[in-house]
């Protein structure tokens, strides 16, 4: 077994966009401006009325104005590697979000205290106030839907979640909103929107204490992007066999690693297929850090050999694209015993182009592992498709098919040279 491993590239992105580091730096610092902004309106109009419900609602923009603050420390951080971090700091992002909800719950705790026992002031509600409130809900609920775009395109939880939450700023500015109304109307609803607004607080921090928890314990990918990767190394020609295959996260960077048996006898074979497969991974995924694929050479059990046939009864055909019919022997690769032979016809022998190259197709689809041929293809189309799935050709003389399978089969004798291929497990 052997393992084949990269280091970080770059995301692939456009050339004019920025890096989505620089993206979400951008982002962060907006958040902060629009939670400092938030927090100062809700602070005049908290100090102007005396309402515990604004206070509280003052209290959360304090607790997003941190937590804006941690993402923009967290990228900082993430973004350094060194000897004693391998793997990157990148949990530094979830790390950050795990402490935050912390602070959020202890914050809702306060307020709940208050909304419950202080004194309740004398509260005056003037309509500037009503207006201001609004704003305290309109203004996240813009930012959030540009600042959502942009966290998905980086693919930052941070920049997601920060996104999120502003959304429920339009829930917990409206039941303020209410209890203000409810005093013009002589309703004394101050205390219980305060305990609303400590149930908003208290689901943010439990969606960071989740999500944060679930990366820093190595949940695994989403299903939907492990399918995607499973076909990507499906579809590679030279795969036979997917044996395991698990993801992770880690901040907004996946970690890849599969068991692939490959149709290649040799390592140096395997190594570049290898190397092709995590580039088609990185191409149909964002975001991956590091694949590792451990390949391992066909268990060379049995051996599937594919002759170009002239007739069913197994002459063998001078041409390849053109053959009418396909011999398919599996064959044990211990004494060539053959284990299955059938005749099948060339799917694509009326296809007016390419007809060679499909056929070449097809055969690698068929798992073969030789062709025996009487055409030479060096240099044609089909070679090249062969050649890429780790497909040897080889060129006969015999009629027949029983008579090239004598010729191919090892004398005795000589069958030490032929196991002498084997790779080392
Ligand atoms: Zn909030």
């Amino acid at each position: 077994m052997s393992t084949s491993g990269m280091g970080r590239s770059a995301p692939v992105r456009g050339t004019r966009q920025r890096s989505p580091e620089a993206a979400i730096e951008g982002w962060g610092w907006g958040s902060i401006g629009v939670n400092v902004a938030l927090g100062l309106l809700n602070l005049s109009i908290a100090v102007a009325s005396g309402s515990i419900a604004v206070a509280a609602e003052t209290l959360h923009n304090l607790v997003d104005l941190m937590a804006s603050v941690a993402v923009l420390v967290g990228l900082k951080i993430s973004q350094r590697r060194s000897e004693s971090f391998p793997y990157g700091l990148y949990k530094v992002e979830n790390v950050i979000a795990v402490g935050m909800a912390g602070l959020i719950f202890f914050t809702g705790f306060e307020i709940t205290q208050q909304a419950l026992f202080a004194h309740q002031r004398p509260t005056t509600v003037d309509p500037w106030m009503l207006v201001g409130v609004m704003l305290s809900a309109v203004i996240p609920l813009g930012f959030s839907h540009f600042e959502l775009r942009a966290g998905r395109a980086a693919n930052s939880p941070s920049l997601v979640a920060d996104a999120q939450e502003y959304r429920t700023h339009v829930f917990s500015s409206g039941v303020v909103l209410l209890s203000l109304i409810g005093h013009i109307l002589g309703l004394s609803l101050d205390r219980p929107a305060a305990l609303l607004v400590v149930f908003f607080i208290a689901r943010t921090g439990w969606g960071l204490l989740k999500d944060g928890m679930r990366v820093l314990l190595d949940a695994s990918l989403d299903a939907a992007t492990l399918a995607k990767v499973r076909r990507v190394v499906e579809d590679d020609p030279a795969t036979v066999q997917i044996k395991t295959l698990t993801g992770r996260n880690s901040g907004r960077y996946r970690f890849l690693e599969a068991e692939v048996t490959l149709r290649k006898d040799d390592l140096k074979k395997a190594h570049a297929v290898s190397q092709r497969i995590e580039q088609a991974i990185r191409a149909e995924v964002p975001y991956v850090e590091r694949v590792l694929i451990h390949y391992e050479p066909t268990g060379s059990i049995h051996r599937r050999d594919a002759f170009p046939l002239a007739h069913p009864d197994g002459s063998l055909s001078e041409h390849f694209g053109e053959a009418p019919y396909f011999a398919l022997v599996t064959l044990r690769s211990a004494d060539s015993a053959v284990e299955k032979h059938e005749v099948v016809e060339n799917p694509h022998r009326k296809v007016p182009k390419a007809k060679g190259i499909r056929v070449a197709e097809w055969l690698v689809s068929q798992k073969v592992d030789r062709v025996v041929l009487k055409e030479d293809l060096q240099g044609k189309g089909p070679e090249y498709v062969f050649g890429a799935a780790g497909v040897e050709m080889i060129l006969t003389e015999a009629e027949t098919v029983s008579l090239a399978l004598e010729d191919l089969s090892p004398k005795p004798g000589t069958r030490g040279s032929e196991e002498g291929h084997e790779q080392p497990a």
